[in-house]
């Protein structure tokens, strides 16, 4: 018999955590961020939950996650300027946007 030893310390698993994602257990499908969205990455799963679809392709402008009524959206790292805190009014009105839009 072989026995094998390996010391947790010394394994390095990477770990790659994308810059946005969508916690499944507070999402409930509404679709809000996939009409905000400016790129479109929001999208519905098989699952009638929303995913984010290619995620490097987030410019971090925050909309989804300021427009989404559960607060299912996780943003790493927000750079956005926020203008688009109101983004889904802002697409039904657009003579109503006032910032970078
Ligand atoms: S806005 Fe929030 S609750 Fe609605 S589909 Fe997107 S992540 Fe889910
Ligand atoms: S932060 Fe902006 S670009 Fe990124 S997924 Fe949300 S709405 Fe789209």
């Amino acid at each position: 018999m072989i026995k094998i030893t390996i010391k947790a310390a010394s394994i390095k698993i990477p770990i790659v955590i994308p810059k946005i994602s969508i916690n499944p257990d507070l999402c409930t499908g509404c679709g809000i961020c996939g009409e905000v969205c400016p790129f479109g990455i929001p999208n519905p799963n098989n699952e009638g939950k929303y995913e984010m679809y290619e995620p490097e392709r987030c410019t971090e402008c925050s909309a989804c996650k300021r427009n989404c009524p559960t607060m299912a959206i996780i943003l790493q790292e927000r750079k956005g300027c926020g203008c688009l805190w109101n983004a889904r009014a802002v697409a039904k009105n657009p003579q109503n946007n006032s910032c970078c839009g």
